[in-house]
């Protein structure tokens, strides 16, 4: 079944990761893509934007609205990661995170929630995380961006429940991708690093990004349609074991 034929997807992050396997899911599914990243996407028509510029998300999402002509769904995935407890980040590190993890979800939401209004099957799907809820060492603000995303994704939902737009979350646990291959770089033994990060997940892997995006297309996928406000944690069993 296709499932989204005819509908469109916008992916922010998507040139990347979870956003890439997210973008590459809709698509096989029959759905317009649209990219929306700082860097542009080899695989689908897309959009460069900053998330944490207001003006560059609007002009973005009119693009996609010209180009596609309707918009149906809205990942919201773009995000940056940082690393530190209270007394390690400053304030600075504080809004920027805040302004793209938090504040990029919100932009976008507001341009897009006009045209996802027009449609029958209208779905967004927020990129949380297991730091929302899992109370990882030296991730205050990381976790903070993420458990204010659990909140936004309620409160929308509320919001938006009766227009008939579904809004939900997606909290992966530590993800194959090219962000955690960047941190494990960074490791004084990235061999080490990975097999700690792999025991603390009973599976003993890492979660794929396309495990995590199988997740966002059933939150999207316009035949969950009493699913909405909810968490769906992608996390090898790392919480709830
Ligand atoms: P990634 O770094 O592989 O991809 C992130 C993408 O977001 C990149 O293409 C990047 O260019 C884009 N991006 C970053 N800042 C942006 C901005 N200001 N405007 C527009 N685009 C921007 O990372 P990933 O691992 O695929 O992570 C994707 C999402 O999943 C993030 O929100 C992250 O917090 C979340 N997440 C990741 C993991 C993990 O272990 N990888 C776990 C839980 C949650």
């Amino acid at each position: 079944m296709s499932g989204f034929e005819g509908l469109t997807a916008v992916v922010s992050g998507g040139a990347s990761g979870i956003g890439a396997a997210a973008a590459a899911a809709f698509a096989e599914r029959g759905a317009n893509v649209a990219v929306l990243d700082l860097n542009p996407s080899p695989d689908h028509w897309s959009h460069t934007c900053d998330v944490a510029d207001d003006h560059q998300v609007r002009q973005a999402v009119a693009a996609v609205a010209a180009h596609f002509g309707r918009i149906d769904v809205l990942v919201n995935n773009a995000g940056i990661g940082a690393v530190g407890s209270v007394e390690d980040n400053s304030d600075k590190q504080w809004f920027r995170v805040l302004d793209v993890n938090l504040l990029g979800m919100v932009r976008l939401a507001r341009a897009c929630l006009p045209h996802l209004r027009e449609s029958e099957h209208a779905a967004i799907v927020n990129t949380s995380s297991i730091a929302a809820s899992a109370g990882l060492v030296k991730r205050a603000l990381y976790s903070a961006s993420k458990g204010a995303v659990h909140s936004l994704t309620l409160a929308m939902a509320a919001d938006h429940v009766a227009e008939g737009i579904r809004v939900n979350c997606v909290a992966p646990g530590t993800a194959d991708t090219p962000w955690v291959a960047r941190l494990l770089d960074q490791a004084d033994d990235p061999a080490a690093e990975r097999a700690r990060l792999e025991a603390r997940q009973p599976t003993g892997r890492l979660v794929t990004a396309e495990e995590v995006a199988a997740a966002i297309v059933y939150l999207a996928d316009p035949a969950n349609k009493a699913v909405t406000g909810t968490s769906l944690a992608v996390d090898g069993g790392m919480q709830g074991l």
